[in-house]
């Protein structure tokens, strides 16, 4: 049943111009959420998504050996009790099979698909400041119209190709990891290179080097990684967490990581201990199979140089003793970064890759890149002949997504224009000037550095709560001022400076694109924190909402 005023029927729409009162853009864990939820409100939503099937990230990303790093049973949707119970987990940390067959599954049985325009991508949004509604236009030549715009558009969707000298030259197959095609790619016989050394590059590499003839890696940052001990789900533990599913998500919700096991505060220093209680204590989170539990083992690692570089040490020894040759094992021994400022990969068996005799790594940093050629790349140390070509080179994080759709605000205001200088939001939901539109996973918001599913519906359950206020009272828009987006912007400043987190040259400052401006663009504070900060705002009486 609606609880709210239904919208007026007359309310601006162009000539030829269909007529919603949401659109949500993406068709990922947060857009489906989104359309699911605010089904409730009785309003006319529509859902577009570029790809022909729902999952977002977990559509795009088929590279093989793309797998989730947060637990099945963590790394789920909350929002349904039957869903929670009759689903089945094959694996601790899912493989993309898994997770698109869950994202259809839930599509399907919640009766979601049929609100989105699947193959479709949003190409133009513009606000009409004298009727309060936002005008969308689509690479199908959709002419739509909406209220609110809900963009659920990822933080990672927006494919970064490095732009080498000579990329259109190269006689072979090419491919980055994001954009994989379906029927997947055949290795069998093949040289392949691979650029890239991320979350991507580390799970891609060791697959690829079992298939192919030969591989080369070219690498420019040396990553930490940790091993997943990917396992399949065993019954004790899936009957554990599916009679207590409730009191886990309570406690997900009270932790910085949106995630219990993974996110809970310790008290304990890096220093507190002696160096044999220490070494015990990593060691047994090493093998503790719970990923990132690892970098919770004390309080310090992420916001102490002293106490990072004790535990970062402890993996670097764990990559020399396992990668045999002590050159390459050097190599791949991460010294440009604090451990965890960059992403934190989970791999499997990606260290030992490198033992193999068809595995060859090059130091990019060393010998930079300096051409693509026909037969494959040159560095400034020699070419290297090759059959195929993986970029597994990442996203323009955060903000690409956005920008990419041409997004034009009150007064003709360009998001692209309004962000030159990185992008400027309040709570991560709403640009000043850029009114009735909310982002989910927003930059200024924990999304990358909080389980992602867990904050998206606790965004969507926020801004549902935000429409219905707005519908009860008749209000049309809501914005924010420039003041507001400069005080959150103090604070998610103040949340990383209080961290390592901006002595890495990573994606969460844009520093992996040239030219992007370098401003820290996650809130780092904890999604326990941010969320009180939201409701804060709210019991102050709406601190920063401009309505109309
Ligand atoms: P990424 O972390 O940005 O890594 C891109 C890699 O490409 C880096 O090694 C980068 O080197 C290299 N690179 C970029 N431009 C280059 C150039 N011009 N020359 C040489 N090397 C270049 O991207 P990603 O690995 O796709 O991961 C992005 C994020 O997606 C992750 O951090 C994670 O949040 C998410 N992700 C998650 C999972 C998971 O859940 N398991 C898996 C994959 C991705 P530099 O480091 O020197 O820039």
């Amino acid at each position: 049943m609606s609880v709210t005023q239904p919208l007026p029927r007359d309310s601006g729409s162009e000539p030829g111009e269909a007529e919603y009162d949401v659109v949500v853009i993406g068709a990922g864990f947060s857009g489906m959420y989104a359309l699911y939820k605010l089904r409730g409100l009785g309003l006319r939503l529509k859902g577009f998504e570029a790809g022909d099937g729902p999952g977002g990230t977990w559509y795009w990303n088929r590279y093989p050996g793309a797998r989730v790093d947060i637990e099945s049973m963590i790394y789920s949707y909350s929002f349904d009790e039957a869903l929670e119970q009759e689903w089945k987990w094959p694996e601790h940390f899912s493989p993309q099979p898994d997770l698109e067959v869950y994202a259809n599954y839930v599509a399907d049985r919640f009766g979601i698909r049929d609100q989105i325009q699947f193959e479709t991508t949003v190409s133009r949004l513009r606000f009409d400041d004298a009727t309060s509604r936002w005008h969308i236009g689509t690479d199908r030549g959709d002419e739509v119209s909406a209220r609110f715009v809900i963009a659920a558009t990822g933080s990672l969707n927006a494919t970064n190709i490095p732009d080498f000298k000579g990329a259109g030259t190269f006689q072979g197959q090419w491919y980055h990891t994001s954009k994989w095609p379906k029927d997947g790619v055949d290795f069998g016989g093949k040289r392949v290179g691979i650029i890239g050394t991320g979350s991507t590059g580390i799970q891609v590499i060791p697959v690829v080097a079992k298939e192919a003839a030969h591989l080369t890696v070219f690498q420019r940052t040396a990553n930490f990684s940790i091993p997943s001990r990917n396992r399949p789900v065993d019954s004790d533990y899936e009957r554990d967490w599916k009679q207590n599913y409730r009191k886990y998500r309570e406690m997900m919700k009270s932790t910085a990581s949106a995630a219990v096991l993974l996110g809970q505060r310790t008290d304990r220093s890096v220093f507190d201990v002696s160096d044999e209680e220490r070494e015990e204590i990593l060691e047994r989170a090493w093998e503790s199979r719970s990923g990132f539990k690892f970098t919770g083992s004390f309080k310090d690692i992420r916001t102490n140089p002293e106490a990072n570089e004790i535990v970062a040490e402890f993996v670097r020894r764990k990559i020399r003793q396992t990668v045999k040759d002590p050159e390459v094992a050097e190599l791949l021994c991460p010294k440009t970064h604090p451990l965890g400022t960059k992403r934190l990969c989970l791999d499997s068996g990606y260290y030992e890759t490198y033992n193999r005799d068809n595995v060859k790594l090059v130091d990019v940093r060393a010998s930079p890149i300096t051409e693509i050629t026909p037969a494959g790349l040159r560095t400034t140390a020699g070419e290297y002949e090759l059959d195929m070509l993986i970029y597994a080179t990442g996203f323009d994080a955060m903000t690409g997504s956005m920008t990419r759709m041409n997004v034009t605000g009150a007064g003709g205001l360009r998001l692209e224009d309004k962000w030159a200088n990185g992008p400027t939001n309040y709570l991560g939901f709403l640009v000043a000037g850029f009114p009735n539109l909310f982002m989910i996973h927003g930059p200024g918001s924990p999304s990358v550095l909080a389980q992602m599913i867990m904050s998206a519906e606790w965004q969507v359950d926020w801004l549902y709560d935000r429409i219905t206020y707005m519908l009860a009272r008749g209000f049309e828009r809501v914005d924010t001022t420039e003041q507001w987006e400069e005080n959150w912007g103090r604070e998610v400043e103040a949340a990383a400076d209080a961290t390592l987190y901006k002595k890495a040259d990573s994606w969460y400052l844009g520093a992996n694109i040239p030219g992007k401006p370098r401003v820290f663009m996650v809130y780092v504070g904890g999604f326990d924190n941010y969320t009180r900060r939201c409701t804060e705002v709210v019991q102050n009486g709406y601190e920063g909402f401009a309505f109309g």
